[in-house]
């Protein structure tokens, strides 16, 4: 049912950013995102004092015969999502049909590779509470990689950091 499915990839360049949005992988090989999800990012940006906070999935790509990975398209805020100044809870179900249908079309290579959301402070921290839910993301959610990408969009910069299934251990990535 791809009507249903309230999805808003945008395509608008990000200039600021372009090439520079890189991180150093924990292991070998680089994180990129893409200018297209730099720009929705951008769009979610808490810039104003009325904003809510944003989030949703991201998605991506392993770059063949090297240890890369692109975030290429994430999911973005949906109705049923519940949406506070310093709050976000996506609603599973809808942001998973909207990952499973990507994945689909994709025929398998774009993948479910984390979570993002926004936070109203310039260089955005994890708070307690979203340690324990990627935590829980970590444990509960069924996906092929070792690792799994958690994503905070400041007002000025963004936080990368990246949790490892076996071990649940979070660590932030630098850019490069
Ligand atoms: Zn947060």
């Amino acid at each position: 049912m791809k009507a249903d499915i309230n999805i808003k990839l945008k395509t608008v360049l990000f200039v600021e950013a372009g090439e520079k949005m890189k991180y150093k992988l924990a292991s070998q090989g680089i994180i990129k995102l893409s200018d297209a999800v730099l720009s929705v990012f951008n769009e979610y940006r808490q810039l104003e004092k009325g904003d809510a906070e944003a989030g949703g999935t991201l998605l991506g790509r392993f770059i063949l015969e090297s240890s890369d990975i692109v975030i290429d398209k994430v999911t973005v805020p949906m109705e049923r999502d519940i949406r506070k100044r310093c709050y976000f809870k996506r609603n599973r179900e809808d942001h998973q049909k909207v990952v499973y249908s990507i994945w689909e079309e994709s025929r398998g290579t774009c993948n479910y590779l984390g979570e993002w959301h926004t936070h109203p402070e310039p260089h955005p921290t994890p708070s307690s509470h979203d340690l324990k839910e990627w935590e829980k993301v970590l444990e509960n959610t069924v996906y092929d990689a070792e690792e799994l990408f958690f994503l905070i969009i400041g007002t000025k910069s963004i936080g990368v950091w990246v949790g490892n299934k076996a071990s649940l251990k979070i660590k932030k990535l630098t850019r490069c």
